[in-house]
């Protein structure tokens, strides 16, 4: 755990976030400022920067909660597809320094940009 890290303080309960998986090693949440209805973060519980950082196994167990998840938070919002990324280390715009993956939901002509369109 790191002291000062949001992610960290939500896995050990000290900061409320709206959980919607849980296991020994994942933890997964509702973005605090969702990019689409039901964006959501998974995440290692343990203390990672970036992903070269994850050890296997709870690397595996993060992929596999975002594999399982996914069809999941589509259904619930009704979405029509999904980005999922992650945004690691700070020159490619990660702001929260604990690994992260995002699910995103995306709807029909809502507008938005693939994933591609950020690596120009
Ligand atoms: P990044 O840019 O990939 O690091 O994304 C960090 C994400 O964490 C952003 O989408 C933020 O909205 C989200 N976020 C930051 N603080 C919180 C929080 O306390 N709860 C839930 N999501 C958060």
């Amino acid at each position: 755990m790191s002291e000062d890290c949001i992610f960290c303080q939500i896995v050990n309960g000290e900061i409320p976030a709206r959980t919607v998986y849980e296991d020994d090693d994942v933890l997964a949440f509702l973005d605090a400022n969702p990019l689409a209805p039901g964006h959501t973060l998974v995440i290692p519980k343990e203390h990672r920067e970036t992903l070269d950082e994850v050890p296997p196994e709870p690397g595996e167990m993060m992929f596999a909660a975002i594999h399982y998840l996914t069809p999941i938070v589509e259904d619930v919002v009704d979405a029509d597809a999904t980005n999922i990324g992650f945004n690691n280390g700070e020159a490619a715009g990660q702001e929260v320094p604990h690994v992260h993956g995002h699910i995103i939901p995306r709807f029909e002509g809502d507008g938005g940009q693939p994933i591609h369109a950020v690596a120009g």
